[in-house]
């Protein structure tokens, strides 16, 4: 509906006339009518009624009531009102709904009042008795100004969203690297703050990462800016897919990349971030025609462990980043030498977890000859991991960070596995070979040690009489009472059990009485004395063993044995079996088949 008005020469309405249109109705401006006489209320409305939504109330309390409710455009209110004086009216309406005009209504008697209310706040007054053309006058005015003030305040609300968008943009050239768009220096820093701010109050730690990635400056200077340019693009994009939660920032320093990780529990997250970046640039980038391999150095800071505040922890991780470039392609966390000790078993115990899963342990048998045949009867599973990294780790440089870290429980199962799915093989192959297993003191003392060898036992379908588990004296002195139970069962499945490194323990055979034996292994420490010249005493000791062992009822096997001399010494004395590179060194399972030559 549109509502036509004609005025004449003094602004007086003349006529009124309405249209109902096809396009949706505007919905009327409100006015508030405040008044306690009912006709004066009645004629207002009236008269207004047409062109706005009229709303009457007769206090002050109810008319603050609706304009709590309420958008009103104008408010008209007596200066006289049973509780409150328009004055008070008009003063509260403009501090509280500054868009809402209010005219004041003035008797004859308070004209003075109706000056004051305007000076206060009201934008005009009307007196009573009404003219009508007055009257609407003001009211149109009112409302003009209304428009106006809502005209202002959308203005300015508009004003202020576009200086909001511009210092975003200015705030983000400032704070955003153009080419890859990451956060830059300033930011980082910035944002590297806020995280040591509210890691002090958490158990969690912050890590800076520098990472430097050799090759880049070399493009840059080799090919140009161009290609510089497009590498770390790719580069950035790589690394990126590694951070995986929004509480890790990436951040661009020059030519070497920053990242801030925060609300991790320990250091072993950090580490596995860095591993996950450098096997995502494993694959050489692609930058034109061109394909370039990329190796990264990083360095790493820890808050609270080695640093207080941003500044130092950058500072920090730059100077490990400069160590790492020194030792070339690795990542170092800046600490002193003695926290970089635990550190470095910490990366040993990641890289162990990679190998698991990678699958990057092999095992090597070496065969046991008896001694008077001179013909193999079994094989020594020992185990060795093989690094893509570090190349071949014999196993004394990594059962021990196996054992600490309880990592040597998924290893030795793995061990047991396949050791036992090798002597079904060979058993197949119509080779009766006696297999045998290390032990740690770790697996033995596991609770359900048993029943794992039970079920690898069905899984593999091997013959457990094949089997022996070599085990420690100080294995055995760990838990003595629990691994003489667990030997028992085991040997009750047909497998044997020898002490491995006979002579440099324990060696009590008081206490060997008690145990569920089959046999000894004499230490390889033994037998090198035997091969020193005149020198009787290890071939007395040799001796000693052999016979008590017989009277127990003991097999004995030499192992170390290296020369003909020692192997003809072994002879006389009636020792059982023998291991040593007179025979073979461990070798893969496909090598071992040149031993039956
Ligand atoms: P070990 O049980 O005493 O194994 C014999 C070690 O002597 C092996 O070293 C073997 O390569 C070496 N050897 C064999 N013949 C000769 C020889 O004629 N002369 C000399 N000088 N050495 C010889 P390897 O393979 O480095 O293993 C070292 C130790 O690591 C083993 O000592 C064993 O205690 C442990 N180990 C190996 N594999 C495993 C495993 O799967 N599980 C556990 N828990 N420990 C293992
Ligand atoms: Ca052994
Ligand atoms: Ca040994």
């Amino acid at each position: 509906m549109f509502f036509h008005y004609q005025k004449n020469q003094e602004g007086m309405i003349t006529d009124f006339s309405y249209t109902l249109s096809e396009t949706p109705e505007k919905a009327k401006p409100k006015i508030l009518i405040v008044d306690d006489e009912e006709a004066i209320c009645s004629f207002l409305s009236d008269l207004l009624s047409d062109e706005y939504e009229c709303l009457i109330a007769d206090s002050a309390k109810k008319a603050f009531n609706l304009l709590e409710k309420e958008d009103f455009a104008l408010v008209l209110s007596d200066i006289n009102l049973p509780d409150e004086s328009g004055i008070q009216v008009a003063k509260r309406v403009r501090e509280l709904y500054p868009e809402t005009v209010v005219v004041v209504i003035s008797g004859q008697g308070d004209f003075e009042t109706a000056i004051e209310a305007m000076r206060i706040g009201a934008f005009d007054y009307v007196k009573k008795p009404f003219e009508i053309d007055n009257l609407s006058n003001s009211i149109r005015r009112a409302f003009e100004h209304h428009c106006f003030l809502v005209g202002r305040r959308d203005y300015e609300k508009h004003i202020i969203k576009l200086l909001e968008k511009r210092t975003e943009q200015i705030d983000h050239l400032f704070l955003y690297d153009s080419l890859t768009n990451l956060p830059n220096r300033i930011l980082f820093e910035d944002r590297l703050t806020q995280a040591i701010e509210q890691a002090k109050h958490s158990k969690k730690i912050v890590a800076t990462i520098l990472i430097s990635v050799k090759q880049l400056k070399q493009i840059y200077s080799n090919l140009g800016t161009k290609y510089g340019d497009a590498a770390l693009i790719e580069l950035v994009s790589r690394v990126k897919e590694q951070i995986l939660s929004s509480t890790e920032t990436l951040a661009r320093f020059d030519h070497d990349l920053a990242i801030l990780a925060s609300f991790i529990e320990k250091e072993q997250k950090v580490i596995e971030l860095i591993e996950r970046i450098e096997q995502s640039l494993k694959n050489p980038i692609k930058v034109y025609d061109e394909e370039i391999a990329l190796t990264i150095n990083a360095g790493i800071s820890i808050f609270p462990n080695d640093c207080n505040n941003a500044q130092e922890a950058i500072r920090n991780a730059s100077a490990a980043l400069e160590k790492a470039k020194e030792e070339g392609n690795t990542w170092l966390f800046f600490t002193s030498d003695l926290t970089q000790k635990s550190l470095n078993r910490l990366k040993m115990e990641v890289s162990l977890r990679r190998a698991l899963e990678n699958e990057e342990f092999e095992l090597h048998f070496q065969p046991k000859v008896e001694i008077a045949t001179r013909k193999i009867v079994g094989a020594e599973a020992l185990i060795r991991w093989n690094s893509p990294k570090m190349g071949m780790i014999l196993p004394t440089d990594f059962i021990p960070f196996a054992e600490e870290t309880g990592l040597i429980i998924p290893i030795g199962d793995w061990v047991l596995r396949n050791t036992f799915r090798q002597c079904k093989i060979w058993a197949e192959k119509g080779k009766q070979l006696s297999v045998s297993v290390n032990l740690s003191a770790y697996q033995l003392n596991e609770k359900n040690f048993y029943e794992k060898v039970v079920s690898f036992i069905e899984e593999t379908g091997v013959d457990p009489k094949l089997l022996e588990f070599e085990v420690t004296e100080s294995v055995l002195l760990k838990n003595p009472e629990l691994s003489a139970q667990t030997l028992k069962k085991l040997k009750n499945l047909g497998i044997k059990i020898l002490i491995d490194d006979f002579g440099t323990g324990y060696s009590s055979f008081a206490y060997l009485k008690k145990l569920p034996l089959d046999g000894l292994k004499i230490d390889k420490s033994f037998l090198h004395d035997l091969s020193v010249a005149d020198d009787q005493s290890g071939a007395d000791f040799i001796v000693a063993i052999v016979t008590l062992a017989h009277n127990l009822r003991l097999k004995v096997v030499a192992e170390g044995v290296e020369t003909e001399e020692q192997f003809n010494l072994l002879r006389l004395v009636k020792c059982d079996e023998a291991q040593g590179y007179l025979f073979g060194k461990p070798v893969l399972p496909e090598m071992f088949a040149n031993f039956w030559k």
